[in-house]
């Protein structure tokens, strides 16, 4: 349908095919429709007029009205071209500069741009306004590029909140400033309101004061004033928060009616076994998670189960539980973990406890022989193995298990949405169950929206006896210091992590890499008195596997290594965590390193080297580590600190819808009434389909909602 809404940009006056290229590169802009629901994300009260005697450098933006005092051009090298009466070769002009005044002082206004048309309007004597972000500039203040305007009777005619768009250097060399960009808006509006369709239902505007979308994207992009704004903003905020928890409630709703699950109404004997001959007491929080699992598997409906806790909360456990009550009803299981150290760990760690049972269990990987590859298909096809612990490796399609019951997954985040699809395969016509395991503790808000249409289970407890771990912050000076407490340490018989950032990849930053840093830790610790141990990214699987089984073992006494221990590696004798260059990871990832020591008896320490160069905001992360351990709170603060996008560096993939206008990390009230909302609506109409909510609906269909089964095994 050619409607103005989704004509293409380059058709609006003042963009052309160029700066349409450039919109649709740097912002993904292509229509007009994109153009208007991009917001601005801050505003600018223009109302008020600054003395240059007071403009100072770190004032955002400032607005000036003075009077012209000269006008030089500048050639290269600051050779003047032309002051007001010699002729002017325009070609070799590089920079022109105004002198401008008030009644308390002068300053200097930059153009290298546009240098033409501002030479003639700014005639000496002559008043305009000047706007924009003074700096400092050899003991004087200019302005670079400000935006000209001038002045109207009765201050400012078009209001004075003006929105600021989201920017990059690209869109401004080109020609897409904010003024352009505020002119662009206004010819978009004019086209496109009138054609705006509400989206929200009367009964929805009416329940939550909102106001109608017109005026809404009107007033986010022009505000009539403060009020307007914030009615607009309220409007468009809880929209976009309200269509997200109805889409993810809504398919919560489908799959908790239409997706049956295999029944599994007992517990069974090897559960009672495996219960009765723990060691420990469990956790309350354990216990709780046990029986919310158990009611899940008694449903009838498939279970879709993300365990959430903190490292060393005690999941394995629970893991291991779950699957015997799969066993219990007569099912297999599978414990899946993103590495082959940590299957061989996760694995070691079953065994026991299933010592008191009748239950087989195998191990398969990557590095399985063939011919134990061939007896384990063999037990996973008859049904002889009841739990099988393994990598990606039980993905393959040779993999073929009697009847699959449970599938557990370890540190979800590192697994595909596609793999999903093969590991539902491995049912026996229906999915198994799916218990998704997480360390990263994800707050709250954040849960809500990634996971709102999966089950939550929180581990929100630690199991007794585990000691804190003191958390130091160092600089490099204290590097000697540190390699003698190291050394204390190791001749107590304790092991020592030490971790770097990267290896060998960085051109531009002076990093120490790995490389260099076991080469020095070597030095400090020589043979034969010290063993250290590498293990890298670049590895094969023997090598990695070899080093890490060394300090397993206790065969060496320092481990050198990038990230690759992060998740899970259990070496309860290690107690000290040195972490390199620390401010170069983010919170989560730090959170979870620090998790690998303090398992054990004794008191262990997590130590983080900072450099040099170690900006505000990465030693506020590093602060925070030395204040608390509570994985909730990091990342809570993580959230606030970096915004949802990158909470998990590199790991996570973020949301899974964008969002233009709210902020998880600002609006988790809204979001909380916004849910609340939307699971009113549902309850009233769960299939959308009375007349009243043929809009929600019709907005559901969109794209944009279409969910890629973050939920389940992402
Ligand atoms: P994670 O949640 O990080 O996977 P684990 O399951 O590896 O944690 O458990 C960490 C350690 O705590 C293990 O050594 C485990 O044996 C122990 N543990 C688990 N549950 C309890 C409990 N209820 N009481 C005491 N120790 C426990
Ligand atoms: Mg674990």
């Amino acid at each position: 349908m050619a409607t103005e809404l989704n004509t293409s940009i380059q058709y609006l006056s003042g963009v052309g095919p160029k700066r349409a290229e450039l919109l649709r590169r740097e912002l993904g802009i292509e229509t007009l429709s994109d153009l208007i629901h991009l917001y601005p994300f801050r505003y600018i009260d223009r109302s008020g007029i600054t003395p240059i005697a007071r403009v100072a450098a770190d004032l955002a933006c400032v607005q000036i009205l003075a009077k012209v005092v000269t006008r030089t051009l500048y050639g290269p090298s600051s050779s003047i071209v032309s002051q007001e009466t010699d002729p002017i070769h325009w070609g070799a002009v590089k920079r022109l500069s105004i002198i401008v005044e008030d009644e308390s002082g002068r300053m200097e206004m930059v153009f290298f741009k546009g240098i033409r048309w501002n030479y003639q309007r700014l005639v000496p004597g002559s008043t305009f306004l000047f706007f924009g972000k003074p700096q400092a500039f050899g003991g004087r203040f200019n302005i670079v590029h400000p935006e000209v305007d001038v002045p109207q009777d009765g201050a400012m005619a078009q209001g004075t909140l003006t929105g600021v768009y989201p920017s990059t250097e690209k869109l401004k060399t080109g020609g897409i400033t904010g003024k352009v960009m505020c002119k662009l808006q206004s010819a978009a509006l004019a086209l496109c309101l009138p054609e705006i369709q509400e989206t929200l239902p009367e009964y929805v505007l009416r329940d939550n004061a909102l106001v109608p979308l017109q005026y809404a994207l009107r007033n986010i992009h022009f505000p009539k004033d403060a009020y307007a704004l914030q009615k607009a903003t309220y409007r468009l905020k809880f929209e976009e928060l309200f269509f997200l928890q109805l889409s993810l409630l809504k398919q919560k709703y489908v799959r908790s009616r239409g997706e049956c699950g295999l029944p599994m109404p007992k517990v069974g004997p090897d559960f009672h076994a495996c219960y009765n001959a723990l060691p420990y007491a469990l956790t309350g929080a354990q216990q709780r998670v046990i029986k919310e699992i158990r009611a899940d598997l008694m449903s009838g409906r498939q279970m879709n189960r993300l365990l959430q806790g903190d490292v060393g909360s005690g999941k394995t456990m629970v893991a291991v539980l779950s699957c015997l009550m799969a066993i219990g009803n007569g099912y297999q299981a599978c414990i899946m973990a993103p590495t082959e150290v940590l299957a061989q760990q996760h694995y070691a760690n079953i065994q026991k406890y299933l010592k008191p049972t009748a239950v087989r269990c195998a191990l398969l990987t990557g590095s399985t022989t063939q011919k134990e590859r061939r007896e384990i298909h063999a037990g996973l096809e008859d049904g002889g193995i009841g739990i099988i612990v393994g990598t990606h490796a039980l993905l393959e399609d040779n993999v073929v298990f009697r009847n699959l019951g449970l599938a557990v997954v370890d540190e979800q985040h590192r697994f595909g949405v596609d793999q999903r699809a093969k590991l539902w395969a491995k049912g026996p016509g229906i999915p198994p169950h799916v218990l998704v395991m997480t360390a990263t503790p994800i707050p709250r808000t954040l849960a809500m929206t990634l996971y709102g249409d999966l089950d939550v289970s929180v581990i929100d407890e630690m199991p007794p006896g585990r000691k804190p771990v003191q958390t130091m912050c160092i600089g490099q000076n204290r590097r000697a210091a540190m390699y003698k407490f190291m050394r204390d340490e190791i001749a107590r018989g304790r092991q020592v992590f030490v971790v770097y950032p990267l290896i060998f990849e960085s051109e531009k930053m002076d990093l120490q890499n790995l490389e260099q840093g076991y080469e020095d830790i070597v030095k400090a610790f020589p043979l034969p008195d010290y063993k250290v141990a590498i293990v890298h990214g670049q590895q094969s699987n023997e090598e990695k596997n070899f080093n890490m089984s060394a300090f397993v073992a206790g065969r060496a006494n320092i481990l050198v290594s990038t990230t690759v221990i992060e998740v899970g590696v259990d070496v309860p004798n290690a107690s000290v965590m040195v972490i390199e260059s620390a401010q170069r990871f983010g919170l989560s990832q730090l959170h979870q390193l620090r998790g690998r020591v303090g398992r054990g008896a004794e008191k262990s320490y997590c130590i983080l080297v900072k450099d040099v160069k170690t900006s505000k905001e990465a030693q506020q992360r590093l602060d925070l580590m030395c204040a608390t351990e509570d994985g909730f709170e990091i990342a809570e603060q993580d959230l606030k600190m970096r915004g949802p996008g990158d909470l998990e560096g590199t790991q996570q993939s973020g949301l899974p819808i964008n969002l233009a206008i709210a902020s998880l990390a600002k609006d988790g009230t809204l979001l909380m009434q916004a849910r609340v909302y939307a699971d009113r609506v549902l309850d009233a109409d769960p299939t959308l389909s009375e007349p009243r909510n043929f809009l929600l609906l019709k907005e559901l269909r969109k794209e944009k909602y279409e969910m890629k089964d973050y939920s389940k095994i992402s």
